[in-house]
């Protein structure tokens, strides 16, 4: 299968269409088109003779994403259900505030990292999307929600973005470039589980974009119970690269950290959590476990959040809550799922 144009940087775009003997310009027109006015077919481009629609429709295609369901919380959050060529399907979210709107993307079809908080990964892994089918999302958001422009996007939707390292960077390119979405690096997020070679990698990037751990447990019995890479990944050799990736980057990195009922709220995973981060330039960002159905855990109540958060405070470290958004339409962390 061709390329779709959405994976295409201009200067790829211009020598395809130069190859069909068409002039430079035609390819700013289109990334115009693509990612100015949110067009997501040829027929749309109105500018561009009807002749050339049809033949770089035969040639260059658009990425496929059918919207099948969009659902919207009390809340303001809208979450995205898309079907793609194959009939994989994806989640996207729309999380709007005052300040801000945050697109949450996914980077595959299904997760193989199994973490038994998250419903993204009960299906399993189906495929990688590609970068157009990860942009794909973005454009089709800013198309329907027009009430706020995405101001930020955040790869936590379905998928590990490391294991799909190579598509999600050119995306991450064209999210920032002046040319297509110029969305400032700073207010891009990659999350990953712990993919401690994607970190490494990743700091060999010319990119200023945030990175945020999914950390969960400060001890490692407790981390791979919940976290199967961690197996792979220790807790020591993941601190130690992303403490490097600081130092490297100049970069303060985010830890995620999941308060689960009797076994990661408790007053000595604080303090597990207060050694481990002891001495850190981070944040720490906690979230309280989002039901899911197939799952047995419990969300802890407003009084154990309350201390742990205390406790952590109490050692100087940074952390901030992450209030739940769309619980009502299963689209808070770890609810996101292919169906
Ligand atoms: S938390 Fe992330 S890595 Fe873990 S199963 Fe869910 S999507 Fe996959």
């Amino acid at each position: 299968m061709a390329s779709d144009v959405c994976s295409l940087t201009l200067a790829e775009l211009t020598v395809q269409l130069k190859t069909l003997g068409e002039p430079a310009y035609r390819a700013a027109q289109v990334f115009d088109w693509i990612y100015k006015k949110h067009k997501f077919s040829w027929e749309e481009m109105t500018s561009l003779p009807k002749s050339l629609r049809e033949k770089l429709s035969a040639q260059i295609p658009f990425p496929i994403l059918i919207q099948k369901d969009v659902r919207d919380s009390k809340d303001g959050t809208r979450k995205f259900l898309f079907q793609l060529f194959d009939g994989q399907l994806i989640e996207t979210v729309f999380i709007p505030t005052k300040k801000r709107a945050t697109l949450c993307i996914s980077s595959q079809a299904g997760c193989k990292f199994g973490c038994s908080f998250c419903a993204s990964g009960i299906g399993g892994w189906k495929r990688n999307l590609t970068t157009g089918e990860i942009l794909g999302q973005v454009i089709w958001a800013m198309r329907v929600c027009q009430e706020a422009d995405v101001t930020h996007i955040v790869f936590m939707g379905v998928g590990e973005p490391f294991d799909n390292y190579e598509n999600v960077m050119r995306a991450i390119r064209l999210l920032n470039a002046p040319e297509a979405f110029q969305i400032a690096a700073r207010r891009i997020t990659i999350s990953t589980c712990g993919v401690v070679p994607g970190i490494k990698r990743m700091a060999t990037e010319d990119l200023q974009i945030e990175l945020s751990v999914s950390l969960h447990a400060a001890d490692d019995d407790t981390r791979s119970e919940i976290m199967p890479v961690n197996r792979k990944y220790r807790l020591n050799e993941l601190m130690n690269t992303c403490r490097a990736y600081a130092k490297d980057t100049n970069r303060q990195v985010t830890f995620e950290y999941i308060l689960i009922k009797d076994l990661t709220c408790t007053q000595k995973a604080a303090d597990e959590l207060g050694r481990l981060l002891r001495g850190w330039l981070c944040k720490i960002n906690l979230i309280a476990y989002n039901p899911v159905t197939e799952f047995a855990y419990q969300t802890p109540c407003e009084d154990e959040i309350k201390r742990f958060k205390e406790s952590l405070e109490k050692r100087g470290i940074i952390v901030t809550f992450r209030m739940p958004r769309g619980e009502d339409i299963a689209a808070a962390c770890g609810q996101l799922r292919n169906a």
